[in-house]
Order: structure tokens, then sequence, then C-alpha cells
């Protein structure tokens, strides 16, 4: 499939190209899901720590380890582990087991809870391990497929490097954890101890080291993703938008607008308080629709006719909060990059579909997390604003809505009816969730 076309400019990168089908994307192999990898490696291990410290015969005594166990960097460094290390849990309960019995050297009952629970956590990385291969596998032989190669601009795969594959939280605390003591000390140092580093409090020494642990574990949590992502060369994927399929969830972004498509002549979107930081925002280059706005805000979509109202029915942004309603049975295609198995990030190409004979889904839906959830049929997309937040649906009020009209949206192609009220955001209804038109009838 090598294409001998003139190199990409610099700006841009040429990447092999396939197409699935619906049948192809839901060959992915399922996989245990994130929730049991992490809870069924940290509950066991938690249990573990609690017997060899209360109950086993040669009880783990922490000794000149306690000062290291009281810092308040050990349990931030808990809590990053716990939230950050996902589906390598598991490692991280076998390496815990091993050196529990390395320390102890047990005999009897305690050997044998010892053997039990590296036996446990082995097993469990090894499924974990094999399920992430199989995924890899079918990803590498879908490359190998390709149809053709794409020229795809680097920017849009800086979300894939190495930084952005832990969790931007998991960066602050764990150089907090590393900054604070240092700082501390380097008062100290300065100051009381006289430029001294043997007057400086031993606690911060301690504070330090558990610091730079904690770092170098979160270190090799990243390695491990990054030897993960390195294993599925970079492809752009065009995908079926089907939530209940593969492996993918979306995300819907509502009560957002493109910051590119804004016309600043007659919309205010932009101007409002609520946009003032909007370079920080999770998703840059979306805004938040205002409620003001003289082409965005509630007014202006209220007071629009009905064959007009139409031809925004399907932008999320028309709804504003209530976008969260809105179906989540997409249909079309997107062109995905990045996904190298379970827990990956894929972005959201520009590039034109192959297959997909126009029917590219909205700008507004992107690619989620790839993981494997308890039930894939369940599945739906998850709507949120620009900036990260959950919408929340203005609740109905049969008794105060004053119901302008509701719009059959089956010529858009949604089965549903879009309910306009008075001073409020546009409401999307299920079909199968109608009330009775006499009573709007009545009202309006
Ligand atoms: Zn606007």
């Amino acid at each position: 499939m090598e294409n001998q076309s003139a190199p990409a400019s610099p700006a841009q990168k040429e990447i092999p190209f396939r197409s699935l089908h619906e049948d192809q994307w839901a060959q992915v192999p399922r996989g245990i899901p994130d929730l049991w990898l992490s809870v069924g490696a940290w509950v066991p291990l938690g249990t573990l720590l609690f017997y060899l410290i209360r109950f086993a015969p040669q009880p783990l005594v922490f000794g000149s380890w306690a000062p290291v166990l009281l810092t308040y960097s050990f349990f931030i460094g808990v809590i990053v582990l716990l939230g950050g290390a996902g589906r390598h849990a598991a490692w991280i309960g076998l390496a815990a087991a091993i050196w529990f019995d390395a320390l102890l050297e047990p005999t009897g009952t305690e050997q044998q809870v010892l053997q039990a629970a590296m036996g446990y956590f082995g097993l469990l990385a090894i499924a974990g391990l094999i399920g992430q291969l199989r995924f890899a596998a079918l990803l590498n032989s879908w490359r190998r497929q390709a149809q053709e190669r794409v020229k795809v601009p680097v920017e849009a795969l800086q979300p894939l490097r190495y930084t952005q594959l832990l969790p931007s939280w998991m960066w602050g605390l764990t150089s907090a954890i590393v900054a604070w003591p240092l700082l501390k000390a380097g008062w100290q140092f300065f100051t009381g101890a006289d430029m001294d580093f043997a007057a400086i409090d031993a606690e911060l020494y301690y504070e330090l080291g558990v610091g730079l642990g904690v770092t170098a574990l979160v270190q090799l949590v990243g390695l491990f993703k990054w030897l993960e992502s390195r294993s599925v060369p970079l492809m752009a994927l065009e995908i079926p938008v089907a939530p209940a399929v593969g492996p993918l969830g979306f995300i819907g972004l509502g009560n957002a607008l493109p910051a590119a498509q804004l016309q600043p002549v007659q919309c205010s979107c932009a101007a409002a308080e609520a946009n003032s930081k909007a370079e920080d925002f999770k998703y840059p280059g979306w805004i938040l629709a205002s409620e003001q706005c003289a082409v965005h805000g509630i007014r202006a979509v209220n007071q629009l006719a009905p064959e007009q109202f139409l031809k925004i029915a399907r932008e999320p942004w028309a709804y504003g909060a209530n976008a969260a309603a809105l179906q989540s049975a997409a249909t079309g295609r997107m062109v995905i990059a990045g996904l190298y198995g379970w827990g990956a990030k894929p972005v959201r190409l520009g590039v034109r579909g192959f297959f997909s004979g126009g029917l590219q889904t909205g700008a507004q839906l992107l690619p989620a997390t790839a993981r494997e959830p308890l039930r894939r049929a369940d599945r739906s997309i998850r709507w949120v604003d620009p900036q990260g937040n959950a919408l929340l649906p203005e609740a109905a009020d049969a008794g105060s809505d004053r119901v302008i009209d509701r719009l059959n949206l089956a010529s858009v192609g949604l089965r549903g009816h879009a309910v306009r009220v008075a001073g409020q955001r546009v409401r999307f209804e299920d079909s199968v969730a109608r009330v009775p038109a006499a009573r709007d009838a009545a009202r309006s």
C-alpha cells in the first residue's frame, strides 16, 4: 500500500487509512471491563495488607517506614495510583505481593496466603494483557489491510503524545508532592538551617522520598501505556458511529458552538462572560452558546418560524443543556487515529471518509476512551459542555411551562419532537416519551 507520491509537507504526516464496516468494527474482542480490573486488584490488595498487619503470624511491622506512611505525600501517592493505574493495577498488586514475600520470608499459612495472592494478581495481570494483545493484533491486521494513505495535520495528532497518555491531574499531583517538600526544604536551608543540609527536618526528606517514589511509579504506568501505544502504529480508521457496537464510547459536545464558525457581527456568544477563559476549555476550539445571543440565544431560537427551526433542529446548541436528551443512536461515520487498545483515547481527524458517502457525523461528536463496558448495548453518548462538565437538562414543569409549539423532527431524521417552551431552551422529546398532544393544544 506504499504510495510513492510527493513527500508530505512538514506540517503533515502520511498514515495508512482503513475503512471498517459495522460487522468488522463489531469484531473487537470483548475484554475485562476497566472497573473489574481495577477493583479486582485494589480490594484484594487492601485485604492482603490488612491481614499482614493485623492477623499474620509474622506481621508486617513498618518500623522505620512508619514516618513515610504518615506523610501526606504518601496518601496523595495512593490516590494517584488508585485513580491512574487503571487497567494496570494488577501489576502493582503483583509487585506488592512479591515485595511483601521478600520482606517477611513467611512460613505456614502466611506463606500460602502470599503465594495465593501472587498467583491471583499474576493471573489477573496476564488476563488483562491477553485482552490487550488480542485487540492490538486485530488493529495491526486492519493496518496491514489499509486501503490507501492519507495526509493528516501533525497538529491534530498532538493529543496522542506521551505527556497526554496520563491524565493531567496525575501530572499535577505528582509534581506537587515533589515540589512542595523541595520548596519547604529550600526555605529552611536559607532561613532556619543556616545553609546546613543536616539541619533540615528529616520529615522533609521522607516526604521528598515518597514524592520521588510515586513519580517513578507514575512514570512506570506511563511507560506501560506508551509501550502499548507503540504496539499499534498510527493509522486512520474510518469507523461507524454506533455506541452499542465497537470498543469506543462517544462524547457529545452540547451547549457549544465551534469557535471557527461564529460570525461576530450578529453573534455575541464569544463575548459572553462564560467564554472569557475559552482557551483553557477541555475542548478548545468550542465556545459555550449564550442564552442571550441574537442568533443562538433562547429568544432567537424560539422566535424562528417552524420551517426555519427545522434547519437547525439537528444542531445540539439549539437545545442548550437539554441536548443531553438527544438520541444517541447516531448514524454516519467518523475518522479516528491513535486507537491502540483498551484505555486508548483516539483523536477525531478531519480527513474525508472513504466509503461513508458523505455520511460524516456532526463535528460535535468526539471519540471517548476505548473501554469494555459491562453491557455494550446500554452504552449511550456522554454529553458535556466545552469545559467538560456533564450537561444538566432543565426540569420540565407541566404547571408553569408555556409550550410554544411541538415540532415533529421526522423530516430531519430524528425520531421525536422538539418542544419549544417560552423563556427556556428547546427540549427534545423521544417519540416514546410523547406527552398527549391534546394537553398542549389546550395550553398553546
Ligand atoms: Zn451566538
